[in-house]
């Protein structure tokens, strides 16, 4: 007939771009948004997964009788269940557990096996999801690992489909471009293609609080990582797919204002999406304020509301978690600070001699310091004591030495927003936390520090 495709896979991509009406009316920019949501299977994997699947069939890696194997947040899964649903392939799923329910609902809605594995364990964990999904590739005849994080094929979706479809759409009148990060196929695919067509062409990354991207970006330090809400977005390790040095600026948000962007784009806008697309707004946002200039800004907009409806879009949950506008019972980094007796921030600087750093360390009583660029002030790392006491033990410097050697990245930054509730699982991993406020650091926060701050409001 007339008009019709000719399946589902024909509708995907062809997503509209929608100028912001209200919630950035306050910035010289105006912003817009591609509305990634409206493909046929909830998001803009869709266009990953067809890219995907289509290369390995044309490489030989996949074919009739065939299992498709990846290890997904959700919605790669989704645009692979589709996919797969149309040329007869079987699919395995294999997620991290604090996924919404109603995304493994809808994999299992499409006749997938969904095993969930669990969030806090270390990517070389036995148990992690990536581990997990090698395993089950192995153990499965025909299986194909789609491998989203390693897969050339997923930033090349974006490269030949994203971004060439918002070029066409827009004239090339896009000055910036602003996305999540999570695989970076999104950010690395469009970024490359439209900085082919403009040079000057800006590229802004967004990344939750407690994803290691920011820190890595701004230092060249692998710090801790810890978990987040929001979903999607962020990584505990360096996927290939994710190329960094096209990204020219990189903005960082925490769970709290990602969801309550995400509220206010459903309910002011009409704009139906997910967290990560609160998350992106958000970040653009951020962005226009500090860069004042009138340009046009497009954001992504990954995926839909309606897999978080238990989440995102119920009050007791939001309310459970400290994401409403009300008080939290713990408080926040930010009144931990202020309540912290007021003591100037003691920090060593790169180049500066062991000796130095045991004497400030022995004045202070501080058993780790900040270690601060010998110019310019940013974060370059911390020395613990423990660091020094492992130098001195091995005896293969004299105390003269800078202690550059010693500088390390056992820490995790968070804003003075994150939640104090937060910081408990953060110390299992990092021994010190330090607070930024954009490039700035305005604290550090020790294990004894947060003991005294819960003990004093018990009293
Ligand atoms: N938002 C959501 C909801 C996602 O599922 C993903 C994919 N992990 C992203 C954003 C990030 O996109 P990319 O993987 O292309 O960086």
């Amino acid at each position: 007939m007339t008009g019709a495709k000719n399946n589902i896979l024909e509708a995907v991509g062809g997503t509209p771009i929608v100028k912001l009406q209200k919630l950035a009316r306050h910035v010289a920019a105006d912003i817009y948004v591609k509305c990634e949501y409206l493909n046929p299977g909830g998001s803009m994997k869709d266009r990953v997964a067809r890219n995907i699947v289509t290369d390995a069939e044309r490489r030989g890696l996949l074919g009739p009788g065939g299992t498709i194997v990846e290890a997904t947040s959700g919605n790669t899964g989704m645009g692979l269940a589709l996919v797969a649903a149309l040329r007869g392939y079987a699919c395995v799923f294999v997620m991290p557990d604090k996924m919404s329910p109603e995304k493994v609902a809808g994999l299992r809605a499409f006749g997938a096996r969904v095993v969930i594995c669990p969030t806090a364990v270390e990517p070389e964990d036995p148990r992690s999801y990536y581990q997990t999904a090698k395993r089950i590739v192995a153990e499965t005849p025909g299986a194909f690992y789609a491998n989203q994080y390693h897969n050339p094929a997923n930033p090349d979706a974006h490269y030949t489909s994203t971004a060439p479809e918002i070029w066409e759409q827009t004239n090339g009148e896009v000055d910036v471009f602003v996305a999540g990060m999570g695989t970076g196929g999104t950010i690395s695919g469009c970024g490359r293609y439209f900085k082919e067509k403009k040079p000057d062409f800006r590229l802004v990354g967004v990344d939750p609080v407690g994803s290691l991207y920011y820190e890595y970006v701004k230092t060249g330090r692998m710090t801790r990582p810890f978990s987040y809400y929001v979903e999607g977005i962020g990584e505990d390790f360096l996927p290939t797919t994710m190329n960094l040095q096209l990204v020219d600026e990189i903005m960082r948000v925490d769970d709290k204002e990602c969801f309550l962007m995400t509220r206010e784009l459903v309910r002011q806008e009409g704009l139906f999406v997910g967290g990560s697309s609160g998350a992106a707004v958000a970040g653009a946002i951020k962005y226009a304020e500090a860069t004042r200039r009138k340009e046009n800004i497009l954001v992504l907009l990954p995926d839909g509301a309606q897999k978080y409806l238990s989440k995102i879009f119920d009050d007791k949950w939001m309310r459970e978690n400290g994401f409403l506008d009300e008080p939290d019972p713990l408080g926040t980094v930010g009144e931990l600070l202020r309540r912290k007796k007021q003591r100037p921030l003691i920090s060593a600087k790169k180049g500066e001699s062991v000796r130095d750093v045991i004497a400030a360390m022995r004045d202070t009583g501080f058993s780790q310091l900040p270690v601060l660029e010998a110019s310019g002030g940013r974060l370059a790392g911390i020395v613990a004591e423990s660091d020094l006491l492992d130098f001195l033990v091995k005896g293969e410097g004299g105390l003269e030495a800078s202690i550059d050697a010693l500088v390390e990245s056992d820490y995790a930054t968070v804003s003075p927003a994150t939640r104090i509730a937060l910081l408990r699982n953060i110390f299992n991993d990092a021994k010190m936390v330090v607070v930024e406020s954009g490039d700035e650091i305005v604290g550090v926060i020790t294990k004894i520090d947060l003991i005294e701050y819960l003990a004093e409001r018990r009293t």
